[in-house]
């Protein structure tokens, strides 16, 4: 795991960092310009005082047919995706959960790479917390790190989501599997090799 160990901490970054913006394209929402008509006493193309001019005459002065009328457009913003946001918050417990989840799933994935390698699982276990873990730290980021290909495809999963197609619950579960299945072979394969 050392020759990984620099620029862990920024993939990590990255991967949090991504993760952020994901929520954050899902809980937003561009509001275009939004034009509503309103009355107005002079002229909404050319400004003649229209006083005494009756509804649904043309103006006199420039001839638009209707001078009373005036569109107001009001500026576009960003704002929230009310229902989305709500619906995220309360996934919060949930992303708090599966993070509680990856980090008791550090040790036995680090300590596999021990085992593969011909170690007793005692030993292997001892070995994870005492060199690699004590290396990678107890943070998010080491959480991230240990278990990225889980994350990559949690990210993945945010954005099946997101597209909001048929099978999203289908494809998050495969893809949830593929990234526990992708996690056990990055610390196991390239480990192999060694023993
Ligand atoms: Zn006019």
């Amino acid at each position: 795991m050392c020759r990984r160990q620099s620029g862990g901490e920024e993939l990590a970054g990255l991967v949090a960092l991504l993760y952020l913006v994901c929520v954050a394209m899902m809980v937003t929402r561009w509001r275009p310009p939004r034009s509503y008509s309103t009355y107005t006493p002079n002229c909404a193309g050319c400004n003649y005082d229209l006083d005494g001019l009756a509804d649904g005459l043309p103006c006199p002065e420039c001839g638009s047919p209707t001078p009373h009328v005036k569109v107001v457009r009001s500026g576009s913003h960003l704002g929230w995706h009310g229902p989305r946001l709500v619906k995220w918050l309360m996934l919060l417990p949930l992303w708090a959960m599966l993070l509680l989840v990856l980090s008791a799933c550090q040790q036995p994935l680090v300590a596999l790479s021990y085992w593969v390698q011909g170690y007793g699982w005692q030993t292997s276990n001892r070995a994870a917390s005492g060199r690699e873990l004590a290396d990678i730290g107890c943070s998010l980021s080491g959480v991230l790190l240990v278990s990225f290909p889980f994350t990559v495809s949690m990210l993945a999963a945010v954005f099946v989501v997101h597209l909001r197609t048929r099978r999203w619950a289908r494809v998050t579960v495969i893809l949830m599997a593929c990234g526990v299945l992708a996690c056990v072979a990055l610390w196991t394969i390239p480990y192999i090799c060694y023993s």
